[in-house]
């Protein structure tokens, strides 16, 4: 564990059991500017700098029907984030405050997700901007964002 995932004080962690339940599979890569943790934004910015999401084949052909026009909600995977806490100290916060009152990187599951502006679809790559994670993150999941969906679908 690196000196950044150190506790601090207030926190609690928790035994965190062995992988059970769950089965999930990358179905891509994230490629953005950030190679640090400290780097990165607290949250994405549709007006942020470009990034790509790259989709392994056979993921690739699931990109028919996508357009440039709706929101994206990109679901990814925080890698490298302890799993452990059930308390956490954020920065600039002077008291512990329970993992599911946050969206830290830091939780059981470290799903993150991110509503994005997608630019442009290049074959398996997308151009987005909006995303916050580390380079090389991986990717669990695209799905038309929720608002675009209603929009979408509500009224015939
Ligand atoms: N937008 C997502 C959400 O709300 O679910 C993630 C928000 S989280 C606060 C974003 C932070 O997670 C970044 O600022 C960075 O510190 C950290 N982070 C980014 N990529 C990560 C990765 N692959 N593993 C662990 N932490 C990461």
């Amino acid at each position: 564990m690196s000196p950044q995932q150190a506790r601090r004080p207030g926190e609690i962690a928790v035994e965190h059991p062995q992988a059970s339940d769950a089965w999930l599979q990358y179905i891509g890569r994230i490629h953005t500017p950030w190679q640090r943790r400290e780097d990165c934004p607290r949250q994405g910015d549709l007006d942020g700098p470009e990034c790509q999401i790259e989709v392994f084949q056979p993921w690739d052909q699931a990109l028919v029907g996508l357009q440039t026009t709706t929101p994206l909600e990109v679901l990814y995977w925080l890698d490298q984030s302890r799993r452990d806490l059930v308390l956490q100290c954020p920065t600039g916060r002077d008291h512990p405050v329970g993992t599911f009152a946050l969206r830290s990187p830091v939780r059981p599951n470290p799903m993150g997700s991110s509503v994005v502006r997608l630019i442009a679809i290049e074959g398996p790559v997308l151009r987005v901007r909006g995303l916050d994670c580390l380079d090389g993150t991986p990717l669990l999941d695209l799905k038309p964002a929720h608002s675009a969906f209603i929009r979408t679908h509500s009224g015939g």
